[in-house]
């Protein structure tokens, strides 16, 4: 038997996918083991090296916790890709772009060569590579390591996935919105056709991205397991039932966002915010505890003028203090934004002068979420969001756009019962139409501000909230499956020793 001082420094190695909705959990999930006294390191190309590097040496000067970062090479060149175009968020959504969408899946799929070279030479004890890397099952077997999965979403995503693509309910549905109810998954969650990603309902050879996905469900079977940012509490239901019925082995490690302790790791995650944070944060004290709703569409997601404009006028609308986080049509740098002509109201901001604040870019999100005046939010349902406005104990109205956030908007709306719809009915294949009308969203922030039911929504988010704090604090939930986790992957090291 080894003594402690023989035995091995655990090392594990990130790959996340290149997007900031990916990019911005796993450094959050190196940084907690790192706390744990295992060795990272994250692997990612020269473009998006920044959004780790900085916060990589505040974490290592205020918390001492070392992270490693290797870098390689994003292929862009020989995938058809303009030169620097190594981050999704650089593509603009939308059927016109979905050839460059697939060039930049090809180039993933260069990166296997690369990521492999990295293996052989640090020698980590196990791989988390997020699910877009469907080559990365085998690379980690190559090396005798396992490869644990990270999808960036929550448990309910993985069983309303597993459930669709078992039952296929789609296909027995006389029109495309008839609501039905996801077979075999608890709860009765019920879905229409118009609202699933695009991968379920098209056939293998007409759509490269749908081949992806299609492929990422079946190595997601084959992966060493999954790790979750969610806490069990929050869906009990789901987590358990991805582990006795789908068999599949998953730890549920979050909120992530709650290991950001310090003002400058919530202030700057991601990127530098557009607006002075200690400016943001007096104006939040100047306001009434619960009184603001907090506006944001994710890190991608762009909307063209006409649906600002709706968005302005609901807001105005609805009477309510706001935060709104704007940034319009891909193409343009948020310095360009300017046009107010173009997409606000004549006068808006004249009128909402201490009602509202416009951020115009990046918004340091989860700062602002966890500030005691805000009492709502509006969002796109990207799993990070979903889950930090959860722990932030507010409710929310949900207006999801494409790929899971449907799925998360009815654990939101049907399942934790903490928010309501703005009422999309449908994925959005194209950012350039508007469509939600400002009446509906008056109505829908209403209804989780003053209407009839909000006061039972914001106790039930409010005791949510809390419980996703204990689920980090020692002891937790999450708490105990990363040290599970953690004791898992140290064993399975020694044995290979
Ligand atoms: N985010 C932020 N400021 C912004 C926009 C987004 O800090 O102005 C963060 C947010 O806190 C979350 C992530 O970016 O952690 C977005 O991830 P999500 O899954 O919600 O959406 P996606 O960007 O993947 O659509």
């Amino acid at each position: 038997m080894m003594s402690t001082s023989e035995i091995p420094q655990l090392h594990v190695m990130f790959l996340p996918f290149l997007g900031l909705g990916h990019m911005i959990p796993t450094l959050d999930m190196a940084k907690l083991f790192g706390a744990r006294g295992v060795k990272t390191t994250i692997v990612t190309t020269p473009v998006n090296s920044p959004v780790f590097s900085k916060a990589i040496q505040r974490i290592s000067k205020d918390l001492g916790v070392q992270i490693g970062i290797k870098i390689i090479n994003f292929p862009c060149a020989e995938a058809g890709l303009p030169d620097g175009c190594e981050n999704i968020n650089a593509i603009p959504k939308g059927e016109t772009n979905t050839e460059m969408t697939i060039n930049f899946l090809k180039a993933l799929s260069m990166l296997q060569e690369p990521v492999e070279q990295l293996l052989s030479e640090c020698k980590p004890n196990c791989l988390v590579a997020d699910m877009f890397f469907t080559w990365a099952n085998k690379s980690a077997s190559k090396f005798g390591i396992p490869r644990l999965l990270f999808n960036g979403s929550c448990s309910f995503y993985l069983c309303t996935t597993a459930c669709m693509m078992m039952y296929e309910p789609y296909k027995h549905v006389s029109s495309d919105s008839e609501p039905f109810v996801v077979p075999g998954l608890p709860g009765d969650i019920k879905l229409t056709k118009k609202q699933l990603p695009e991968f379920m309902l098209s056939n293998d050879d007409d759509n490269e991205f749908a081949k992806l996905l299609k492929k990422t469900n079946e190595e997601d079977l084959k992966s060493y397991g999954v790790v979750v940012n969610s806490f069990y509490e929050l869906e009990p239901t789901y987590a358990d039932y991805c582990r006795n019925v789908l068999r599949k082995r998953t730890w549920h490690i979050g909120p992530l966002s709650l290991c950001n302790k310090n003002f400058e790791d919530k202030a700057l995650r991601g990127k530098q915010a557009s607006i002075d944070e200690n400016e943001c944060l007096k104006w939040l004290n100047s306001k009434k505890p619960d009184s603001v709703v907090y506006i944001c569409f994710g890190s991608g997601a762009n909307f063209n003028s006409d649906q600002l404009m709706e968005l302005a006028m609901g807001i105005e609308a609805s009477g309510q203090d706001f935060i709104w986080v704007v940034r319009k049509d891909h193409d343009k740098k948020v310095e360009d934004i300017g046009n107010e002509q173009d997409w606000l109201p004549e006068g808006f901001e004249k009128r909402m002068e201490g009602k509202g604040l416009i951020i115009r870019g990046w918004a340091p999100q989860v700062l602002i979420l966890e500030h005691g005046s805000i009492g709502g939010m509006l969002t796109h349902c990207g799993w990070n969001s979903t889950i930090e406005g959860v722990t932030a104990g507010v409710p929310m109205v949900t207006w999801p756009l494409f790929a899971d956030q449907f799925y998360n908007e009815k654990l939101v709306t049907q399942d934790l019962k903490i928010g309501v719809g703005v009422g999309v009915q449908e994925m959005i294949t194209n950012m350039g139409v508007s469509v939600v009308k400002r009446e509906a969203i008056e109505k829908a922030l209403k209804e989780i501000t003053v209407g009839d039911g909000a006061e039972e929504m914001k106790k039930r988010a409010k005791g949510l909230g809390l419980m996703a704090r204990r689920a980090v604090e020692e002891g937790g939930s999450s708490s105990s499956d990363l040290n599970a986790l953690i004791e898992e992957l140290s064993s399975l090291s020694q044995l290979k020793q």
